[in-house]
């Protein structure tokens, strides 16, 4: 099987975080009721005309020089024809020969190697409806959706991805770079951002490619690399049982873990494209382009390297950390809080998504704000709290938001002051425990100190400082 090549070319579109939609002023957001937010543009009536949405474009050209693409000084929108039930025009508004970004790259790590993948285009388009279909034969439209500025990025052909993994690594360093520029919210579960990967496998050494298979449905990472996975075997078995591989497009079934037949692709569709008489060309000057890339944030890549040189995070730590940009935000302002920056990235990582697992997964509506993260390791590192208690404080900090010494105080979470009471802990421990004791004093077995320090924080609920109870300890065995 393994003298397979699998190759790979990846077409992602993602909706822009724009406030209103790409032709007309109708509102851009998610959900609602079904058709509230759509006008006579949003559904070409007669006499309606189209206006294009300028920041939908700036986020197209920051975009693109965010992939490294050129960009045109002279775009234009396309018409691209077709019938179908959610596309309320008998058209979509896109660009077919004069897309705004070609020609760029960007670099993604597989099994601890770099490899650049080529972009072919970043063009601009309208998003359409959306159908519903119930029991009962019946179809709804919702037309909320139809007019949203939708993005498209286009791998090269050639495709430079040949497996899921680099796939998957791909729509993971995209999905980061649009949401650290603010572009996209990336959320693939909303199609936000979606993505139809097409596949087809040839033996090794071939030049020529196989035939191609389209797969949609894909909302999650998983879904993609599961989907690839499927379809590369499954096009596989089929070569080897000398069957041919048909030309379609594909559903992905996630509970079945299995790719479906849709429609299938033998014709190439005629899409009719011309240019759209109601839209001008959009010229793209120079300064314009300067000004946008003026406002390009640190991208990951970049804020990773930094991470590792200025923070003395390893690659693994580092590439966690800039997920995303509010993950990182985060850790840089929990870190300077405290000035302890291995413990904020242990906590963030650790604790603190965990939880975050278990809740939405979201940091960005995380009750505990990294200024209280900082204040609590604060607490730990000048013994205030212990660390082993610090983990019921994060919890409590997480489901209520409220300081850490606010709550270790009202818990009882703090470190004991009170040195006569510890002494006494500590007396008691060694009283019960006089077999111990003469193991280490007469038999110099020091390894059985360890218990006894156990029994002490036990008795005092853990809240005894774990430096002060050994000091203790060895005072009374000395
Ligand atoms: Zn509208």
């Amino acid at each position: 099987m393994s003298d397979y090549e699998p190759v790979v070319g990846m077409e992602c579109h993602a909706e822009l975080l724009t406030e209103s939609k790409m032709f007309c002023s109708c509102r851009n957001q998610f959900g609602g009721d079904p058709n509230t937010r759509c006008c006579p543009v949003c559904l070409a009536l007669p006499g309606s005309l189209p206006v294009p949405n300028r920041k939908a474009v700036e986020f197209v050209i920051l975009t693109s020089l965010a992939l490294n693409c050129s960009i045109t000084r002279h775009a234009r929108f396309d018409r691209k024809n077709y019938f179908y039930p959610d596309l309320p025009k008998g058209y979509q508004i896109s660009q077919y020969d004069c897309p705004i970004g070609t020609g760029g790259w960007i670099d993604i790590e597989v099994n601890g190697e770099t490899k650049r993948v080529h972009i072919r285009r970043v063009h601009l388009e309208e998003d359409t409806g959306k159908l519903f279909h119930t029991v009962g034969n019946n179809s709804f439209v919702d037309l909320n959706r139809a007019g949203v500025p939708l993005m498209e990025i286009v791998t090269e052909f050639p495709p430079d991805i040949h497996s899921a993994d680099e796939a998957r690594a791909y729509l993971m360093k995209l999905r980061a770079i649009l949401t650290y520029l603010g572009v996209c919210d990336g959320k693939m579960e909303q199609g936000s951002l979606r993505c139809e990967p097409n596949v087809s496998v040839r033996k090794l050494g071939n030049s020529t490619f196989g035939t191609k298979t389209e797969i949609k449905n894909l909302n999650s990472f998983r879904a993609v690399q599961r989907g690839i996975e499927y379809e590369v075997d499954r096009q596989i078995s089929l070569l080897e049982n000398g069957e041919r591989v048909a030309q379609e497009t594909r559903g992905w079934n996630e509970a079945r873990g299995a790719t479906y037949s849709q429609r299938s692709k033998e014709v190439e569709q005629e899409y009719r494209y011309f240019p759209d008489p109601d839209l001008v060309a959009l010229e793209i000057t120079d300064e314009w382009i300067e000004q946008i890339r003026a406002s390009m944030p640190e991208l990951p890549d970049a804020k990773m390297r930094r991470f590792q040189s200025e923070y003395g995070l390893n690659a693994a730590d580092a590439s966690q950390l800039t997920e995303t940009r509010v993950l990182a935000d985060y850790f840089e302002l929990a870190a300077a809080s405290c000035g302890d920056v291995r413990s904020a990235a242990n906590w963030i990582m650790g604790d603190l998504s965990r939880l975050l697992n278990a809740d939405s997964g979201d940091i960005s509506n995380c009750k505990i704000t990294p200024q209280q993260l900082g204040a609590m390791i604060t607490m730990i590192n000048n013994g205030t709290i212990s660390g082993k208690l610090a983990k019921s404080l994060i919890e409590r900090m997480f489901a209520t938001g409220d300081d850490p010494d606010t709550i270790a105080e009202r818990e009882g979470l703090l470190v004991m002051r009170d040195t006569g009471a510890l002494a006494a802990a500590v007396a008691k421990v060694l009283d019960d425990n006089t077999n111990i004791v003469n193991d280490i004093k007469e038999k110099g077995l020091v390894g059985k100190k360890g218990f006894l320090v156990g029994q002490v924080m036990k008795a005092t609920g853990g809240k005894a400082d774990p430096k002060e109870v050994n000091r203790l300890i060895d005072e009374r065995l000395a």
